[in-house]
């Protein structure tokens, strides 16, 4: 490493407080840093000019790829003409009208109004706000918890990080809060190791019913809201089971729970459709954006309502007033100039489609290189987000001893290759969600630096006396 980039780093130890990382490893130099300088296409550079690809678009928002110069001109034009006014009362921006119309276009019929927020935690927030509003208004003060899923990531607020389903981010915490529950995770490849023989369609209607069992156990009356993403995302890139979102509708719709979609990581075209939504024939109360959005360009997220709470929200008003919630950058004009030229980029160079065929190009390289690997147990993915899952004993579907942390080493090893890939939080799973401009040769790689990757570590984990279970020698 450059003295250069060297000294940038300890000049950030020095000031700078990390997300998800070791505070006092990595102000005392004990943990890694990197100055990521510059971005082409589906590849970052850092400060010695090091090139990686991005295999997870930065947190799989930077749908586009680096450097479009067309994003960059409109916002640059925007901050001409208008760089903010705030949007309460009524006051709007052009980019911001015609972006609503795009969103609501998009999102399809029973969709009515947008409003804006810089990211999905945020705009996660505002969702829990509405459900509270509209039970209010309809005489329901009781109807207020919201059910989310074991593994789902909604936010690391305080109210979403208690709708996130992962330990991490309750502990120390004390989350998640009252009122706010998780129900079985729609894990089919973990749980059908426990349940021999058990078929997804089978494992979506026990989801379903232990669904069913929470609202008759806390009473009807008093659940609002049940939260999920199409496709489990930070939780392990979890495809639904087959069936999975109509037996979950099903309940739903029974006891009058406002179903939110959480399509933070799927909209815009991350799995093949402009949302997961649309691929998994979900019919949301309530939609949340952002990452794909912009793709990173600016921050901006976005709650799409439908009809059946609008109405209620307008109500309400009628009722009470203007309504107390509001952010001061919500339709920045820099963001929704910024998402114009995002969704005319993705329009235009049809990445949506990209995602489904190059998604299934990739699914299918995916599957060839790792389906009998002997430290993997699981390939899965839908359109451009994929997964790998290590297993000590595939057969058995075995975990690893976590103190291995043998998903944190492939992942360091795939760096090592200059290909980025995510050690997801829970469990030893390397997520991949590359750029929907990748063509078949930068999926083949990919996944070519990431067979390197996880060979080299089975390898190392051989030599350690860690694998016992593998006698066929890794290519
Ligand atoms: N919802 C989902 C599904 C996400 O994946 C994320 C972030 O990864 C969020 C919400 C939170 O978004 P943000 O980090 O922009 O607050």
């Amino acid at each position: 490493m450059s003295q250069q980039h060297q000294d940038l780093i300890d000049r950030d130890r020095k000031v700078t407080f990390h997300a998800s990382s070791h505070l006092r490893d990595f102000a005392h130099g004990d943990a890694p840093g990197r100055v990521i300088t510059g971005g082409q296409g589906i590849t970052i550079r850092d400060k010695d000019g090091r090139e990686f690809i991005d295999g997870f678009a930065g947190l799989y928002c930077v749908n586009i790829g680096y450097g479009r110069t067309e994003v960059a001109e409109a916002i640059y034009q925007q901050a001409l003409e208008l760089s903010y006014y705030h949007t309460y009362v009524g006051h709007s921006n052009e980019p911001q009208i015609a972006l609503s119309e795009k969103i609501i276009d998009l999102a399809g019929p029973g969709m009515s109004k947008v409003y804006y927020g810089l990211g999905g935690s945020d705009a996660n927030e505002t969702q829990l706000k509405i459900v509270r509003y509209y039970n209010n208004v309809r005489g329901l003060p009781r109807k207020k918890k919201v059910i989310s899923r074991l593994r789902g990531y909604h936010g690391s607020g305080l109210a979403t990080g208690s709708l996130t389903g992962l330990k991490a981010f309750h502990d120390q915490f004390d989350l998640p809060f009252e009122g706010i529950l998780h129900t079985e995770a729609p894990y089919y490849y973990h749980r059908a190791a426990e349940q021999e023989g058990m078929t997804e369609r089978e494992f979506s209607a026990h989801c379903a019913q232990k669904l069913e069992e929470m609202i008759l156990a806390e009473g009807p009356e008093t659940v609002a809201a049940f939260i999920g993403e199409p496709v489990l995302g930070t939780g392990g890139i979890v495809p639904p089971p087959e069936g999975y979102w109509a037996a979950i509708q099903a309940v739903l719709a029974k006891y009058d729970v406002l179903l939110i979609a959480d399509e933070v990581v799927c909209g815009f075209g991350r799995i093949g459709a402009d949302f997961g939504s649309h691929h998994y024939a979900i019919q949301p109360d309530l939609i949340t954006v952002a990452k794909g959005l912009t793709s990173a360009y600016q921050p901006l997220s976005g709650v799409i309502v439908g009809d059946r709470v609008w109405q209620v929200l307008e109500q309400g008003t009628g009722q009470y007033g203007p309504i107390g919630h509001g952010w001061t950058y919500s339709g920045h004009a820099l963001g929704c100039a910024a998402a114009l030229a995002n969704l005319e980029i993705i329009e235009r160079e049809k990445l949506t489609e990209n995602a489904r065929d190059t998604g299934a190009y990739l699914q299918r390289a995916m599957a060839d290189a790792f389906g009998d690997h002997p430290i993997v147990g699981d390939v899965r993915g839908v359109g451009m987000l994929a997964a790998l899952e290590f297993s000590a004993d595939p057969e058995k579907r075995a975990h690893f001893d976590p103190a291995l942390k043998v998903g944190p080493r492939i992942a360091a090893a795939a760096l090592d290759e200059n290909l980025i890939a995510r050690a997801m939080p829970q469990g030893d799973i390397l997520g991949f969600a590359p750029p929907l401009i990748a063509t078949r040769d930068q999926v083949d790689e990919i996944v070519a630096r990431a067979r390197r990757a996880v060979d080299r570590v089975t390898d190392a984990l051989v030599r350690e006396g860690a694998l016992k279970a593998v006698t066929a020698p890794v290519a």
